[in-house]
């Protein structure tokens, strides 16, 4: 009889309760003591729900109080000594290692972190070196598999292998990767023969880089590492999980290695089926079968699923999700305001748990095809193809007509720039900040209270007047160059758009983590996409009216909402793309007419979906990302100063997309990548005005003028003094205003003493 599993739960609970007690910790208003407490209670409540749901192979360790990476490396002692050095106990280090850490004389930035390939949760990038201690250190694992064991769950634990830790790692560039296999390897086999001794049954350890393009030396690694892993007849049953993604670089390998069974991902896993068509699967193995899909929120298709189980019916399998449940939302009955006639087409954490269920009812049972639970969802599978509510022709059609010349501005950028300096007159090294301001407590509630009719549009507009003005008075205060208007309006740069544009569905708790405790509330892409009207007018005229220094209007471009939304996937993303894009370009003509000199249209999550083989980029992503961008803004004037802002970009391998952008200027996330990417963007002549973040807003840190001097004389070392911009890294509006400001005024006044000196 088949058997069902999930890789991975959502861990922030149905009310984001892990949120708020990571925070309370945090903030030193509970215990160590009660928040392992509390969190054991949201441990257990996830796997009650998965064992009432009949999963079968139900995961532990899957939880985390901030990020898996970071437990991965309490776990085998992968503990920089900056962090070791600070004398705290193994919670305080581990947080430490997450936010970084400033108290008294010790002052310890947090680690990197990166998006877990692509989605857009972020991980903690470790930092191995070779005078590190790689052991056995921690002890979560193996207490959660016991904390569940209490309650009756015989779970699987879940752990990062090896190769994927290892590649993920920063290493010094005089290493190689290599050198570390042999010290990680051990210090698995110490985890494992502790699982062993517990008598854990099932292990599942997740190697996603595996459907990523890998080299020789990364095949050699993974043989050695696992050959030795396996080498010794243990009672555990190791589980070599894959997603995102198909194995075609090594999936003959993973036959001939020892496993009890390999997971592939059949969703995104174009080659899956293909691979065992070719080469077979093993006899002695069994084949977790990744079909319900972690990533996107639409119910399963249900004929589609028992068709592909059917293909390999002779092997023995376990229906799987595709990925982590992590990465979608955790229940539709938290949904109270959706209207029934969209939910029915979706499926949140808690509803692919039925899935599950049903899809192995349906497989065991011969007349399937008659059973109700699949007559009734091929019903709706059917019936969303035909939903005319978000079809619009005229969209359709503008899309269709598209020209290469609707792409490009008319103007060179040389032309542009002359007129634009002309307009602005800014002084050399002009200061900006990235466009969000800090938002408190407040004002979510003041959103929210509107959001519920308890205060009407009037009193909701004098308050966010209310405080646009507070923010250009702080920003004159501070005596930056280019004022924003903070942003307060928007819970979020992509649900906000979402909000306004017809095509979308609004989420009251989608919540999905991004990172540590911080979630995201992607809007559902349902229909074609249209612009109601124009929404970031008002208040972004508004505050220029309040000012004489130039204003950045802020808008969010096509391929960050796009990436930040669970799409539809009944249209290519190109056309969706292309919809959004002709959106947001009436945005962008409206804030023009309204006098709005610059307008930043960022593209945060550009690299986000970059398909993870490098050889489909521009195939199947960049050609179209690219002039989905560029569609928003080609027909404004040449005296109009375009700005895109990018996160955590690493630009050498899409560099060419980058300057085809041609946006003005281009603010970058750059303070916890060491600014590399301004050598980058020298080597291979970019031509355009540059804003590096000169600093991590991440951090409640507050650096001090001499630092800042230190990363801008850095700045501009690297780069022509007269196409460079000062601000932050982005996301201010996750700090405290008392530590925006504090950081801020630093960040001006190192400006102003390096203008004297050049
Ligand atoms: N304008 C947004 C901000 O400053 C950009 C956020 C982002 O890059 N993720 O918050
Ligand atoms: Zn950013």
């Amino acid at each position: 009889m088949v058997k069902i599993s999930t890789i991975g739960f959502p861990r922030i609970g149905e009310k984001r309760e892990l949120k708020k007690l990571v925070e309370s910790y945090l903030k030193n208003e509970i215990s160590q003591n009660e928040l392992e407490l509390k969190a054991k209670k949201l441990k257990e409540r996830h796997w009650k729900i998965q064992k009432n749901n009949g999963i079968e192979f139900i995961s532990s360790n899957d939880f985390s109080y901030y990020d898996t990476m970071l437990d991965t490396m309490i776990l085998i002692n992968a503990i920089p000594t900056q962090y070791k050095e600070l004398g705290l106990n193994e919670l305080d280090t581990y947080f430490a290692m997450a936010k970084g850490y400033q108290s008294g004389n010790k002052d310890v930035k947090a680690l990197a972190m990166k998006k877990w390939f692509n989605t857009n949760y972020h991980y903690l990038v470790p930092e191995l070196k070779k005078d590190m201690e790689i052991k056995l250190n921690g002890n979560k694992i193996f207490y959660e598999y016991l904390e569940a064991k209490k309650i009756g769950v015989d779970t699987k634990p879940v752990l990062i292998g090896p190769l994927t830790f290892l590649k993920l790692s920063k290493i010094s560039s005089e290493e190689s990767y290599d050198e570390y296999v042999q010290m990680l390897t051990s210090a698995y086999i110490e985890v494992i023969d502790k699982l062993n001794e517990l008598g854990v049954e099932y292990l599942q350890i997740e190697e996603p880089i595996l459907v990523t393009d890998l080299t020789e030396e990364d095949i050699k690694n993974f043989k050695l590492i696992y050959n030795e892993i396996l080498k010794d007849e243990s009672k555990l049953k190791i589980i070599l999980q894959t997603y995102f993604g198909d194995v075609r670089d090594i999936y003959r390998e993973l036959l001939d290695l020892n496993f009890y069974g390999i997971g592939l991902d059949f969703v995104e896993g174009e080659k899956n089926l293909e691979l065992i068509d070719k080469y077979g699967f093993s006899e002695n193995k069994t084949l977790f079968v990744g079909l319900v899909n972690g990533k996107n929120i639409w119910k399963n298709d249900y004929k589609k699923s028992i068709d592909i189980l059917n293909k390999i019916k002779k092997y023995t399998l376990v229906i799987n999700t595709s990925c982590s449940l992590l990465h979608v939302p955790y229940t539709l009955k938290s949904e109270t305001k959706l209207a029934k006639k969209y939910k029915r087409y979706l499926a949140f954490a808690e509803e692919k748990l039925k899935e599950l269920e049903e899809l192995k009812e349906l497989f065991c049972d011969e007349n399937y095809k008659e059973n109700s639970k699949f007559i009734q969802n091929q019903g709706i599978i059917k019936d969303k193809k035909e939903l005319a509510e978000f079809q619009f022709e005229d969209v359709r059609n503008e899309v269709k007509v598209l020209k290469e010349e609707d792409f490009n501005r008319k103007e060179k950028f040389e032309e542009r720039i002359i007129k634009q300096k002309e307009v602005l007159n800014l002084p050399k090294l002009p200061t900006t900040t990235i466009g969000s301001f800090p938002q408190t407590v407040e004002i979510r509630k003041i959103r929210r209270k509107y959001k519920n009719g308890d205060i009407n549009s009037k009193e909701y507009e004098m308050y966010i007047k209310e405080k646009i003005k507070n923010v250009i008075q702080i920003q004159e205060e501070i005596d930056l160059d280019v004022l924003v208007h903070g942003e307060f309006e928007r819970t979020d740069m992509v649900e906000y758009f979402g909000e306004y544009l017809e095509g979308f569905l609004i989420t009251e708790n989608g919540w999905v983590q991004s990172y540590g405790t911080r979630g995201v509330k992607p809007p559902i892409i349902f229909g074609d996409i249209k612009r109601k009207k124009a929404f970031t007018v008002d208040w972004i005229s508004y505050a220029q009216s309040l000012t004489k220094k130039p204003l950045k209007g802020m808008l969010t471009g096509p391929i960050t909402i796009l990436n930040w939304s669970f799409p539809r996937e009944d249209l290519p993303l190109e056309e969706i793309a292309y919809q959004i894009g002709l959106a947001i370009q009436e945005e962008v003509l409206d804030l023009e007419r309204a006098g709005i000199k610059i307008i930043q249209i960022d593209e945060a999550a550009l690299r986000e979906k970059l398909p993870i083989r490098k050889k489909d980029w521009k195939e199947k992503y960049l050609d179209w990302a690219i002039k989905a961008f560029k569609v928003t803004n080609f027909k404004v004037d040449l005296k109009t100063q375009i700005h895109t802002h990018m996160c955590y970009s690493e630009f050498e391998d899409i560099i060419s997309e980058i300057k085809s952008m041609d946006a003005d200027v281009i603010t970058i996330e750059a303070a916890k990548s060491d600014l590399s990417m301004l050598d980058v963007l020298a080597e291979n002549n970019y031509d355009k005005e540059i804003g590096p973040g000169v600093y991590d807003i991440h951090s409640p840190r507050v650096p001090g003028i001499d630092e800042f001097k230190i990363v801008i004389k850095k700045i501009i070392e690297k780069n022509d003094l007269n196409k460079l911009w000062i601000n932050p890294d982005c996301g201010l509006k996750t700090r405290a205003e008392s530590e925006a400001i504090k950081s801020l005024k630093n960040m001006v006044a190192s400006v102003k003493e390096i203008r004297k000196e050049i």
